[in-house]
């Protein structure tokens, strides 16, 4: 697992709060389990600052803290062609070829990609280049995905997204045969909802294509 130091800080902060809120006490007399911050306990009201019989109050583990930091902890951490250029490439490369996918242009200006791209939605190029990754309602520029691809994610065309169709770094200004408006995603919430419902093939360590056919063999 890779998080970014950004992630890694909301975690800890996260990690803090949750132990002040959820740390309880046991009180050493009568073993009534109080809220913490409290100067007596609520039942026997011995003291906060004594000890009983030797025994002083214990904090008490809060069961559910762990998978609650497990849940944050999840919400961080980046899908893996995200951070790796092989599991990316591959993905994007099959993204070009199926024919359902048709990922492109891979230049731009090539017209012919955008007249038959435009076919499909019985429009012109021009229109047609209308739609496209960024606002397709899979791409992802949440400020926590943002923190999930290293260097650069902006050229003067458009910027990358991630793909949560297709698992890979996409370009605002191409498109895909699978594009649908909604997009883009912008909030770290929407990403993370969207994560959930991604998160097997996102955690993938193979292909997308590789993870469809494992699925499709389950
Ligand atoms: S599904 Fe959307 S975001 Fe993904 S490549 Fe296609 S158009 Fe781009
Ligand atoms: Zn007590």
């Amino acid at each position: 697992m890779r998080i970014s130091r950004h992630q890694l800080k909301k975690l800890v902060e996260s990690f803090l709060s949750e132990k002040k809120s959820t740390t309880k006490v046991k009180c050493p007399k009568c073993g009534t389990v109080n809220e913490a911050g409290i100067d007596k306990c609520k039942n026997c009201k011995h003291d906060y600052d004594s000890k009983f019989d030797g025994r002083s109050w214990t904090e008490v583990k809060n069961e559910n803290r762990l998978y609650h930091l497990f849940e944050q902890a999840a919400k961080f951490i980046c899908p893996k062609p995200a951070k790796s250029v092989e599991l990316n490439t591959v993905n994007r490369d099959r993204g070009i070829k199926a024919s359902h996918i048709k990922y492109g242009p891979l230049n731009l200006n090539d017209e012919d990609y955008w007249k038959e791209y435009a076919k499909k939605w019985g429009t012109t190029a021009e229109v047609a280049k209308k739609s496209n990754c960024g606002n397709c309602v899979a791409f992802d520029i949440s400020p926590q995905m943002k923190d999930c691809m290293p260097g650069d994610t902006s050229d003067g065309e458009g910027h990358l997204g991630y793909c949560w169709m297709h698992h890979f770094k996409c370009h605002s200004a191409r498109t895909c045969n699978t594009w649908a408006k909604g997009g883009p995603i912008k909030e770290d919430e929407k990403s993370t909802d969207w994560f959930e419902g991604a998160k097997d093939a996102a955690l993938f360590n193979r292909s997308h294509k590789k993870y469809l056919e494992r699925k499709e063999n389950e």
